[in-house]
């Protein structure tokens, strides 16, 4: 079958690979319909972050059951959202939520990234891909989802929904600022995501004039990001997402966090050490949050917000293309590209 590889920045691949085939009675093969490109994606192949090669590329995807194994309960040509890390469900860790981190794996587990775990799962520019423990692991794409509008939901739009979900629900109606940069649609479903979820205010700061745009159609009231080192910000908020991955702009975030408020961090700070304002910090008093999304755990929210029509990931989405186009368009500069499988018609 054909595998998109990525072998060192600027150099992605199609190969010919041996097709994965069930191994045991809980696994299953799918065939990926739509793929989004994750933030780090852009990244990894472009070399700001240094991942080395080579690996199967691509992580984010909706898919079609093939084939199951004798214990599988799901019947081919069912859509389902697959998660982007491995998780069995059974473990002490899954069984709390944190299947990001599933004992059944190496830490880090997760298709499309083999650097993390060190360990080859495949990945979703592919015709097939494996999927053990899939009951556990696949969730049906709700009737009526374009698998192009959800293709986002197993990493980048859990990793927004997640940012803002808990809070919103411990106290409805809250204010939630979103400072959007290098995470670029991690922030803006985060923003897309708290309007959804009903959130009392919903400011999204961004330098970036056409993440601006997105942020405002998904709902957002949208503003220039304005760092003044030392200035109080005009306004407090319940929720923070801090979606920049610079210390300038962390700082600007811990300053906007009202007191007993929760700052959480989605973009990946790329320096060795960031400094936070621990000091302003203690005597505010608030939840500092920051980690890989758990996956599997937040899918189902996000599958069923897509399904009551409050949340629009789609005016984040700025090229759909194909599969074969994916090695020019990984290195788009828009906030989200989608690539969608040309129909092959057999996995060989
Ligand atoms: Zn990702
Ligand atoms: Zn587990």
């Amino acid at each position: 079958m054909r595998q998109l590889t990525f072998l060192a920045p600027g150099r992605l691949e199609w190969q010919d690979v041996p097709a994965p085939r069930i191994l045991s009675a809980g696994d299953a093969l799918v065939r990926p319909i739509s793929v989004a490109r994750c933030d780090l994606d852009l990244y990894i192949a472009c070399g700001l972050v240094k991942y080395p090669g080579p690996f199967a590329f691509g992580h984010e995807t909706i898919a079609e059951v093939v084939e199951c194994g004798d214990a599988v309960g799901f019947t081919p040509g069912t859509r389902v959202a697959v998660p982007f890390q491995l998780s069995c469900g059974r473990c002490a860790n899954c069984r709390r939520g944190l299947t990001n981190s599933c004992e059944a794996y190496p830490f880090g587990a997760a298709y499309g990234l083999k650097p993390t775990s060190g360990r080859e799962f495949g990945g979703a520019l592919s015709d097939l891909m494996y999927v053990p423990f899939a009951d556990h692991m696949l969730v049906p794409l709700p009737k009526g989802i374009d698998p192009v509008v959800a293709a986002s939901a197993p990493d980048n739009i859990a990793d927004g929904w997640r940012a803002v979900a808990s809070h919103l629900k411990e106290r409805p109606g809250g204010s939630v600022l979103v400072i959007g940069g290098l995470a670029q649609s991690v922030g803006l479903y985060a923003a897309g995501c708290a309007v959804a979820l009903g959130a009392g205010r919903v400011l999204y700061l961004d330098d970036d004039a056409a993440r601006r745009d997105r942020a405002a159609a998904l709902g957002a009231a949208a503003d220039e990001l304005a760092l003044d080192e030392g200035r109080a910000p005009e306004e407090q908020f319940d929720g923070v997402v801090e979606a920049a991955g610079d210390e300038a702009s962390l700082a600007f975030a811990v300053r906007s966090t009202a007191p007993n408020g929760v700052l959480t961090s989605v973009a990946i700070h790329l320096t060795a050490t960031t400094a936070i304002p621990l000091t302003r910090a203690y005597y505010k008093g608030f939840t500092f949050h920051t980690s890989r999304v758990n996956s599997r755990t937040e899918l189902p929210g996000v599958l069923s917000c897509l399904e009551c029509g409050s949340l629009h990931p789609q005016h984040v989405t700025s090229r759909v293309t194909s599969f074969s186009e994916a090695i020019e368009a990984m290195t788009d500069p828009g906030p989200k590209v989608i690539f969608v499988a040309e129909k092959t018609g057999g996995s060989a």
